[in-house]
Order: structure tokens, then C-alpha cells, then sequence
């Protein structure tokens, strides 16, 4: 009865601590690809980078956790095939490890940037990316960041506050315009612009050469050290060969099982038919890694269970510090309760007159009442939405 996970991240970690909590005696093993025991990855484009977190406090357990609670713990390992039928897992060091249950939680990969010199550009996936990245970046670097997604603006928050010339090159007119809309994207720009970040928008990287890019305008900008953060690829590789369901992620029911009922996914590579949205959702954020890890365990030992979580996710950035739950179009309705020029503000969206997603930012200890806002699926009146009179429970009604 050997539970195997393949993917040894946060959503792999939680699972297999489920798994012993939960009573299960049997064996448990746990492959992961990279030579360091789980670890969270938040910290490697903040506090690790700011210099507030010690390295230690990144990982998910202890080294004496594993063997203590019995788990085979295999590093530096890739499972390179899955055989359904005789339920096995081929692994890079030539072994065979057989499953009884199987669950992949073999997260994501970042995009590399496709252009002539684009392997210069450094990456941030994992602890050994922001070591790099925590060496090369110093008060005298002249950084360029591709990308104005959440590694990116990270990083260029984190390399500002070392004192490096930083210039940030996005393909949209805002930072996080496809995600938040362009009210709340201006927050960040306006952000990042007031702490001496050069923002070059619309444009794009067509070359990074030994001393700087170069942008489809033709201009040069020096630079000494290049960090794309451009997107991440969710690895389905292992799943889509063994002939599981997969499209845009692994294809899973509520209950995280695949199209094979002995192999669960959880964490970034799930596409989940998530029961509250009414339709499939992939988010490749912390909270979800952290929540259907374990979900996706109890599910392997037959428990009824359901993952309606709502996405959720959460940046810091200088002194802006938010939280974000729900899923919303970015060009839905917005309407703010607060402060938007002081940073201190909710902002929600609205999809059919009902909030679908609400973002806090710099005020703390409200999700779970916007998370129950949106559930309770209630038409709000937008003049109560936005004051801050109104408790949001007596909205949720
Ligand atoms: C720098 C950074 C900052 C982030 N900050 C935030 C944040 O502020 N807020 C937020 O909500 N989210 C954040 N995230 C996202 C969050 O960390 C991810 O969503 C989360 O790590 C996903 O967990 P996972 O376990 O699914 O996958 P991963 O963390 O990617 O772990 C998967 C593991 O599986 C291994 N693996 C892959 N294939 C195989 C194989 N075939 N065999 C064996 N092992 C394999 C990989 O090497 C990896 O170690 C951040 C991510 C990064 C990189």
C-alpha cells in the first residue's frame, strides 16, 4: 500500500504530513527533483532577498521531520515515466518505485526568455535562483527586470531597497494590467515609480547582450545584471506521457482525482473543477499548493472530500502589502472602499452586480469576510460596498 508523491514543493510536503496525520501507517514516499528538502518559495523574491528571513525558516519541515514520521524522502531525483498499469514510477537513478496511490505535485517551471541572448537573462524558481540573484544584485548594479508580472516588481522591489538602478520592461501599459484592471494596476506603477523604479511599458526585449537589452524601440538599456520574470509553465510533462487528462494543467475533479482514479494532482499543475466558481480553475499561487496538497491526501485514503477553496494570494511589495481572494476578470467592475492614493484601500470586483474577487491592501484581518462575501453570492449596493461604515458581513446578507 505505498503512497507515492512525485514533487517534492509545498503542495507535496503538506500532502505527505496529511497522510501521517491523518493515521495512515503505510509507506510514504516523496521524490523531488531538487537536491534541498521542501521549501516555500514566497520568501525567495522577498524576505530572503530583503534580507529579514533567515534561510532555514524557508522550509516546509525540518530534515529529522522526515524520518521521524517515516517518510522516504528521495532529493536530487526526477521521476521520468509513469506505468499505469503495472503502477509504477520510473525515476532518473534507474529505480522503480511502485504506487498504490499516486498524486503529482511537480509545480511549475519559469519561462526562459525567448530572444538572441535571452539565456543571460537570470530566472527565480528556485532557492539556488535567489542566491544568485541575492549574490549578483548590489547597490552599484544596474538592474533590468523583464517582466512587470509579481516576481517581477518583487525583485525590482527588493534590488530598489539594496540601492540598485533598477528599470522594469513590460509589455502592457501597467504592470499587472491583465490581472487587476487599470485602476488598481496604477497603484502599483504609481508604487514603483515613487520608489525610483524605471518603468519602460509597452515594449519588449528583442536581444540581452553582455552589457545590457535591447528593446523593440531599438534603445539600449545598460545593464549588469538581467532577471526575466516572464511567467511559469505548469510541468504536466510526466501526466501528458502517461496519457492523463491534461489541458492547461492536469484535468482534475473537485476531489483533485485524475482521469486515472489512482493518481491525484495538487499545487500549481491542477486544473480543478472547482464546484464554487462552476467551472475549472489552475492558480498557481502558495495558497493553493498549501491547501490541496493536503486535500488531494485525504482524497488518496478515500475520504469524502471537496476543494472549494477560493484562490487566494497575497504580495509585498516596499510598504504595500495586500491580499488578493477570489477570481475576477480584470476588466470587471471595480469599486474601492478607502484610500487608493494612500495605499490603504479594498478594492472589489463585480461580475453581474456580485463580488467576485476583493483585493486588501495595507488593511489587514478581512478575507475571510470577503471570502464570504463572495460565496454568499449576494447582490451588493455599490454605495454600501464603498463605505467603510458598512461591515462587509452585514453586505454578505
Ligand atoms: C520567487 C517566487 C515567489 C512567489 N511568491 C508568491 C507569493 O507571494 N504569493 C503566492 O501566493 N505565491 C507565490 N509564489 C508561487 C508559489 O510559490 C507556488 O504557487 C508554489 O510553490 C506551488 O507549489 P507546488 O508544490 O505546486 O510546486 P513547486 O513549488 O514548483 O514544487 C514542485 C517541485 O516538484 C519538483 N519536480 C518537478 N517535476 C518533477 C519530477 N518529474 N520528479 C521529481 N520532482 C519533480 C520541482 O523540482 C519542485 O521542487 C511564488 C513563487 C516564486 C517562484
Amino acid at each position: 500500500m505505498t503512497y507515492v508523491v512525485v514533487g517534492g514543493g509545498l503542495a507535496g510536503a503538506k500532502a505527505v504530513e496529511t497522510l501521517r496525520e491523518s493515521g495512515f501507517e503505510g509507506p510514504v514516499t516523496l521524490i523531488g527533483a531538487e537536491t534541498v528538502r521542501p521549501y516555500e518559495r514566497p520568501p525567495l523574491s522577498k524576505g530572503l532577498l530583503l534580507g529579514n528571513d533567515e534561510p532555514e525558516s524557508v522550509f516546509v519541515h525540518s530534515t529529522e521531520w522526515y524520518a521521524e514520521h517515516d517518510v522516504d524522502l528521495r532529493l536530487g531525483v526526477t521521476a521520468t515515466a509513469l506505468d499505469r498499469a503495472t503502477k509504477s514510477v520510473r525515476l532518473d537513478n534507474g529505480d522503480e518505485v511502485d504506487y498504490e496511490k499516486l498524486l503529482l505535485a511537480t509545480g511549475s517551471s519559469p519561462r526562459r526568455l525567448d530572444v538572441p541572448g535571452g539565456e543571460r537573462a537570470l530566472l527565480l524558481r528556485t532557492l539556488a535562483d535567489s542566491h544568485r540573484i541575492d549574490e549578483a544584485v548590489t547597490k552599484d548594479t544596474r538592474l533590468v527586470v523583464v517582466g512587470a508580472g509579481w516576481i517581477g516588481l518583487e525583485v525590482a522591489a527588493a534590488a530598489r531597497s539594496r540601492g540598485a538602478q533598477v528599470t522594469v520592461v513590460g509589455t502592457s501599459a501597467l504592470p499587472l494590467q491583465h490581472i487587476l484592471g487599470d485602476r488598481i494596476a496604477q497603484v502599483f506603477a504609481d508604487l514603483h515609480r515613487a520608489n525610483g523604479t524605471d518603468l519602460r511599458m509597452n515594449t519588449h526585449v528583442t536581444e540581452v547582450t553582455a552589457d545590457g537589452v535591447r528593446l523593440a524601440d531599438g534603445t539600449t538599456l545598460p545593464a549588469d545584471v538581467v532577471v526575466a520574470g516572464i511567467g511559469v509553465t505548469p510541468n504536466v510533462a510526466l501526466a501528458a506521457d502517461a496519457g492523463l487528462a491534461v489541458d492547461n494543467g492536469v484535468l482534475v475533479s473537485s476531489k483533485l482525482t485524475t482521469s486515472d482514479p489512482a493518481i491525484f494532482a495538487a499545487g500549481d499543475i491542477a486544473n480543478i473543477d472547482h464546484p464554487l466558481l462552476g467551472r475549472r480553475i489552475r492558480v498557481e499561487h502558495w495558497d493553493t499548493a498549501i491547501r490541496s496538497g493536503p486535500v488531494a491526501a485525504r482524497a488518496m485514503l478515500g475520504e469524502d472530500v471537496v476543494y472549494d477553496r477560493l484562490p487566494f494570494f497575497f504580495t509585498d511589495q516596499y510598504d504595500l502589502g495586500m491580499e488578493y481572494t477570489g477570481s475576477a476578470p480584470a476588466d470587471a467592475e471595480v469599486v474601492v472602499r478607502g484610500d487608493l492614493a494612500g495605499r490603504e484601500f479594498i478594492a472589489f470586483w463585480l461580475v453581474d452586480g456580485k463580488v467576485a474577487a476583493g483585493m486588501n491592501v495595507n488593511i489587514w484581518d478581512v478575507s475571510d469576510q470577503i471570502d464570504a462575501l463572495i460565496r454568499s453570492g449576494a447582490t451588493v449596493d455599490r454605495a454600501r460596498l464603498a463605505s467603510p461604515n458598512v461591515e462587509l458581513s452585514d453586505l454578505a446578507a
